[in-house]
């Protein structure tokens, strides 16, 4: 599994994002938690988003996951993510209105072909790490 700590760049930033629109999502529906934490199974979501980031293809040239001709997650995540961002999206605007508008745009960026070998993150780290 991989840790936040190890992405950087868009995949940093994109994490970020999904993590703000978890946190939306979370506070509305699992009312049962601590106050200021994430349920279990929202944060088994983004520990599975994060692992995703971190093994997607494209690396930092990534498309939103919503775009993705690859679409690399489970069937059942990725209807949980839908589900997320169809109820998260629009409230983002107030409480993160720079990383919305940056995902609208996003979300209107032509879509990349087949990915180039050997650029997801954790390939380049494992790379790096063998120097
Ligand atoms: S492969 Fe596609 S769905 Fe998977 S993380 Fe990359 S952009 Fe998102
Ligand atoms: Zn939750």
């Amino acid at each position: 599994m991989a840790e936040r700590e190890q992405l950087n760049g868009k995949l940093l930033y994109e994490f970020n994002t999904v993590a703000a629109m978890v946190e939306i999502y979370c506070k509305a529906h699992h009312k049962d938690k601590p106050k200021h934490t994430t349920c279990d199974d929202c944060q088994a979501f983004l520990d599975y988003a994060c692992t995703r980031l971190d093994r997607c293809p494209y690396g930092q040239n990534k498309p939103t996951c919503n775009n993705c001709p690859v679409h690399c997650y489970k069937p059942h995540m990725k209807e949980h993510a839908r589900e997320i961002m169809k109820f998260a999206g629009p409230r983002m605007l107030l409480p993160h209105p720079i990383r919305a508008i940056k995902h609208l745009l996003a979300e209107r960026q032509p879509v990349p072909g087949k990915p180039e070998q050997g650029q997801s993150n954790r390939h380049l780290r494992k790379a790096k790490q063998a120097d």
